[in-house]
This record gives structure tokens, C-alpha cells and sequence, in this order.
């Protein structure tokens, strides 16, 4: 008996059938005696049909604006989950981000949280009622309700799970567990038991959207006793944690594919030093992440350099730098979102130097160029075509986990 927070995401309360499952877990979870706040996503493919909608009426609406609608589908869903179980007799309350107490920052679209003031869910778990919270969304210091970002309900659940205590935060989802790559893509992915907070940060960052990159480093942070499993089959899931009995064993957790990301490649800068800086610290003072970065051998008195940003930052990047080309000194700048960054994580392969070269391996079999590489203590990420990039992934996935590396 404990405190457990349970998050269901879209594709789990997809429908009124699906609902009602989800309020079976929850209510089963709550009869063995558990306080239970649930977390609840908007239903199916609700925050996209949204944004849609918005687009018809103002492409160009305000971010503020965009919250105050996105918002609403996660509040569909819990008062719709709220009322499933007031019908199996269960006593329940559903609150919004503001009732449960969840204060943002105030950038909208992709607030972070700030603190959660849990009095209001903890009154009513005293009264021993079930709490559902909506998802994905809290305020800022106007009152002005924000929203944290696609796939943020992941991260309400873990934050809440932390400021509350909570004993266990499920995250169920629409697969069993986390896998050895996205499961509806490759053959042969396999559930993994376990997986260390720092791998699923990598994997979660590195594009396998089944946990929210930000949800696993709050865990990490707080020490959530974290769990991901399936709402349809109710077999035992992954848990994600700080050590890992297997760690030793595996040099690869997984592999991940991000097509969301562009590249840029400033042509023609003068080989000199302080070109560097220049560039970086511009797009660092514009708040512009960069991730892969390539620098070119000189040639005569000029270098290239490129480097990758995330896809919906390619043409703010590449407008700043535009306006800054006298001072950085360059000829041109090459645009390409024909990229995918593929990549492979595990904690054990800072000590075997091989692991990288398997990776290559599988990419020369397969005949595919690879366009920059980037490293870590614990992952090796690769560019390559867009569209050779589910290729390359089952081709890495099979060299580490294919039949013939078992046993
Ligand atoms: P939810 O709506 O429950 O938040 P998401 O769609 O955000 O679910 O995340 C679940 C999806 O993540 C799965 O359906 C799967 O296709 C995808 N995914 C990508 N990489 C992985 C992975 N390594 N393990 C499990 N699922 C993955
Ligand atoms: N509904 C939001 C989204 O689709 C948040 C979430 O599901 O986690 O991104
Ligand atoms: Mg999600």
C-alpha cells in the first residue's frame, strides 16, 4: 500500500471502451488499498487535431492562444475518465493543472515546471478519493495556463510523482515496456526489464518518444521509482532506475531515429580562430540548441563548419546567421532537412572500443553513407539520409541484437 501516480497517454483513453480500462486499472490499484493520482494525456490524436483547427482560424495565433486551446483536450479526458469511475462507484475528483497546484514558467508551449503545491490533491487523497490531473499543462505567474511541450503529460506524472512522494510512477502506454528500438518499426526489438535513468535520458533524447526526455531527467533527479508498461496487456513492463543489475552485460541498450532535425553548413569562413565562438555564441544568445557539430580541415585560408538543430529551429537559425554574415565572414549557407539522426546507447560501451566500429559495420554493409558522427561515454549518433534511416536502423539493431548475437 503506498502512493502510486499512473499516466495514460493519448492512445490509452483514445475512446469511451478505452476509458473505462483505464479506470479499471486505476480503481483496481485502488482497492488493494493505494492512494492513486492518475495522470491522463488528451484522447487519441486530440492535441493534433487542435492545432489543425487553430490553423484554420490564425496560422500565426499567439503561443498563449495556442495553450488556452491545447489545454482542453487533456480535460476532455479527465473529466471523461473522472465520470467512469463515479459509474463504477468509486468517490473521484478530476483537477486541472492550476487545481493540482503545478506552477510554470511562463514559456508557453514549453513551459518547464517550477514547483508543484500539492495541498489540494493531498486534502483529497485524505478524503480518500481518487485524483486525476490533467496532463501536459500548468501556470505561469499571471495565472496564464502554459503547456510543457509535445509528449509532456510523461513529465506531469513524473513531477508530481516527485513532489508528492509518490511510492511508484507509471507511465502507461501503447506498447509493453521500453524496447531495444520503437517496436512498431523494427523487427526483433525486444522489451528490455531494465533500463539506468541515464540510458533512457540518451534514448528519450535521441528521438524513442515513449518517455518525454524531460520526465526521465526529473526522475533521475527526484529518484522516482519509474515503470513503463502496456494499458492493454498487463504484463509486467521496464523499470527505470539509477543501477541496473544486467549493466555489464549489455554494450547497447537500444538504438534511436530522429528525423526532427535540420542541418546547417556555413561554406567559405575564414580559417582563422574565434570563428567558432562567433557562430555559437550567436545561436546560444537566441536560445537555438545545437547538436552534431563538424568542422571542415582547411583549405587554402577557408573552412566549413556544419552542424544540426532541431527541425522547427532550422530557418530561425539560418535567418540569424544571415543577418550576422559580414561580421562572422562567410560565403553561403547550405540548408538540408533530407537528414535523420540515427543512434545506439549504452552504458557499457565506454569500456569496449569496438562497439562504435560494429555500428559503422552495419551502416557499410548496408551502403549507407554516413554524413557526421558525434560521440559520448555513452552513445554513438550518426547522420544519414532521411531516407535510408529506418534502413540503417534495422540494420545497426540486427548487427546488436539480431539472432546471431545470441547465446
Ligand atoms: P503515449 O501516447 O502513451 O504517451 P507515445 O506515442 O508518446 O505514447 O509513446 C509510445 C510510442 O513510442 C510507442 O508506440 C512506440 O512506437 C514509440 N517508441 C519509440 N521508441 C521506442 C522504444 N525504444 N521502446 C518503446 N516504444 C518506443
Ligand atoms: N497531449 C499532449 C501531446 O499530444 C501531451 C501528451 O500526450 O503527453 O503532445
Ligand atoms: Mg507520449
Amino acid at each position: 500500500m503506498g502512493l502510486i501516480v499512473q499516466k495514460f497517454g493519448g492512445t490509452s483513453v483514445a475512446d469511451a471502451d478505452r476509458i473505462r480500462n483505464v479506470a479499471r486499472i486505476i480503481t483496481d490499484t485502488y482497492k488493494q488499498g493505494n492512494s492513486v493520482v492518475a495522470v491522463l494525456s488528451a484522447q487519441g490524436d486530440t492535441t493534433d487535431d487542435l492545432i489543425a483547427k487553430a490553423g484554420e482560424i490564425n496560422p500565426n495565433a499567439s503561443k498563449r492562444e495556442m495553450d488556452m486551446l491545447l489545454s482542453t483536450g487533456e480535460q476532455i479526458s479527465c473529466a471523461l475518465c473522472a465520470m467512469a469511475i463515479e459509474a463504477m462507484g468509486f468517490p473521484v475528483v478530476s483537477l486541472t493543472g492550476w487545481q493540482a497546484g503545478v506552477r510554470t514558467n511562463s514559456a508557453y508551449g514549453d513551459a518547464r515546471i517550477k514547483h508543484i503545491n500539492g495541498e489540494r490533491i493531498l486534502t483529497e487523497l485524505d478524503k480518500r478519493s481518487i485524483v486525476i490531473v490533467t496532463g501536459f499543462q500548468g501556470i505561469n505567474k499571471c495565472d496564464d495556463v502554459t503547456t510543457l511541450g509535445r509528449g509532456g503529460s510523461d513529465t506531469s506524472a513524473v513531477a508530481l510523482a516527485a513532489a508528492l512522494h509518490a511510492d511508484l510512477c507509471q507511465i502507461y502506454t501503447d506498447v509493453e515496456g521500453v524496447y531495444t528500438a520503437d517496436p512498431r518499426c523494427v523487427k526483433g526489438a525486444q522489451k528490455l526489464p531494465e533500463i539506468t535513468y541515464d540510458e533512457m535520458l540518451e534514448l528519450a533524447t535521441l528521438g524513442a518518444q515513449v518517455l518525454h526526455n524531460r520526465s526521465v531527467e526529473m526522475a533521475k533527479r527526484y529518484n522516482v521509482n519509474l515503470e513503463v508498461l502496456s494499458s492493454f496487456s498487463g504484463k509486467p513492463g521496464t523499470k527505470v532506475k539509477e543501477v541496473v543489475k544486467a549493466m555489464e552485460k549489455t554494450q547497447v541498450s537500444g538504438v534511436a531515429k530522429d528525423k526532427n532535425i535540420g542541418r546547417l553548413a556555413l561554406v567559405g569562413l575564414a580559417d582563422q580562430p574565434g570563428i567558432a565562438f562567433k557562430i555559437f555564441s550567436l545561436l546560444a544568445k537566441n536560445r537555438i540548441n545545437v547538436d552534431i557539430i563538424l568542422q571542415s580541415i582547411g583549405r587554402g585560408n577557408t573552412k566549413d563548419i556544419s552542424f544540426t538543430v532541431s527541425r522547427p529551429e532550422l530557418l530561425r537559425a539560418k535567418t540569424i546567421l544571415e543577418e550576422y554574415r559580414e561580421s562572422i565572414g562567410f560565403d553561403h549557407i547550405d540548408v538540408s532537412e533530407n537528414i535523420a539522426k540515427v543512434s545506439i546507447v549504452g552504458a557499457g560501451m565506454v569500456n569496449n572500443p569496438g562497439v562504435a566500429s560494429m555500428m559503422f559495420e552495419a551502416l557499410y554493409v548496408g551502403g549507407i553513407n554516413i554524413q557526421m558522427i558525434s560521440t559520448s561515454e555513452i552513445k554513438v549518433s550518426v547522420l544519414v539520409d532521411v531516407t535510408e534511416a529506418d534502413r540503417a536502423v534495422q540494420l545497426i539493431h540486427d548487427r546488436f541484437f539480431g539472432e546471431h548475437m545470441l547465446g
